[in-house]
């Protein structure tokens, strides 16, 4: 098919959050031809206002302008939505509009069963999926230095490597389609039981009478650290601010996908259970859209103590 072989020069892209705004913002600033969407105008707007880009009426008109099309969503379910338009949004769906060999590349940490599924639906309306989720958060969102995580067929793969590479600065190849979700929710496991691990051995070490400060000190400078004690305990939980920019409702809904990984191999992960239960109700009691940071005060509710 004509033009197939083509640089990609013209993106959609679907999802103007706290990761979409920057993400997208940053293909911007590449010389791409960007087409936003978000089902909340405001974003939208926020976005043109600051960002030469278009922005489209409806999910199909958007296609029509674009040889691939970004979805940076809450989850799988809502990509769905949004590519079959099964419950619509707003009425309009991507897949009229999709010509067959444009690309969806989904960038969300979406379920990788759901992933499959949807890939079989567009392969055989002549529509290559990619999944490449991502990790770094929102600074390295806005650095363009995020770690992505490219699952799908390599030749597809390397015909997005330009939009790519304006947003992320290491581009991993992790197999078929769905590995890069399966990938990005079982390092968002570890993530989370490193937080939580740091989090406990906090709120015991202060109860013994240690400083907490002096405790994130020293894990950091010996065998304990890990990215939460290195970049989030002194900057959002400490200090108090729960800025991360990740929500716990995020967070606990990566863990409850990387527990469907390990299920569907039969891997025993007695501690994964136990991470995904602790998250659930952390979530239950705090709210998804607190931030995933917010964990600490969860225990401190349980404990009726503060850090
Ligand atoms: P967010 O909630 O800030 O943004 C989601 C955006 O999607 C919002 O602008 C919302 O209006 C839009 N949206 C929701 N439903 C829609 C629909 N039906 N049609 C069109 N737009 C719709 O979330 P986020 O933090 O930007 O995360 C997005 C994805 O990236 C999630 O899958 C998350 O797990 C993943 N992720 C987040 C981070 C982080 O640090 N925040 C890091 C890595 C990966």
């Amino acid at each position: 098919m004509e033009g197939q072989s083509l640089p990609i020069a013209k993106v959609g892209f679907i999802g103007l959050g706290k990761m979409g705004d920057p993400m997208a913002r940053r293909l911007v600033n590449a010389g791409f031809s960007v087409h936003v969407f978000d089902s909340d105008r405001s974003r939208i707007e926020r976005f043109l206002s600051t960002n030469k880009a278009e922005a489209s009426g409806s999910l199909e008109d958007l296609t029509r302008q674009c040889e691939a099309v970004i979805t940076m969503l809450p989850n799988g379910n809502v990509v769905r939505e949004v590519v079959l338009g099964k419950t619509g949004v707003g009425g309009s769906a991507l897949l009229p509009g999709l010509a067959r060999g444009s690309i969806l590349v989904d960038m969300s940490s979406s379920s990788p069963v759901g992933t499959r599924e949807l890939g079989r639906q567009l392969s055989e309306r002549g529509i290559p999926m990619v999944d490449a989720p991502v990790s770094g958060g929102v600074r390295k969102a806005e650095d363009g230095t995020l770690a992505i995580m490219a699952g799908g067929d390599p030749a597809v793969i390397e015909r997005c490597r330009g939009m790519l590479s304006a947003m992320g600065r290491q581009i991993f190849l992790t197999g078929p389609l769905g590995s890069g979700h399966a990938m990005k929710a079982l390092n968002n496991y570890v993530s989370a039981a490193g937080l939580l691990a740091a989090s406990e051995a906090l709120m015991a070490g202060k109860r013994f009478g240690l400083d907490p400060g002096v405790i994130i000190s020293i894990l950091n400078a010996s065998s304990g650290r890990n990215n939460s004690t290195e970049n989030k305990f002194n900057q959002f939980i400490l200090s108090r601010t729960f800025a991360s920019g990740f929500s716990l409702g995020l967070m606990a809904k990566d863990i409850r996908i990387a527990m469907e990984v390990a299920d569907a191999t039969g891997t025993h992960t007695p501690l994964g259970i136990r991470c995904m239960e602790v998250w659930r109700d952390a979530e239950s009691k705090l709210g998804s859209s607190s931030d995933h940071t917010e964990v600490i005060r969860y225990l401190e509710e349980i404990m009726s103590e503060s850090l």
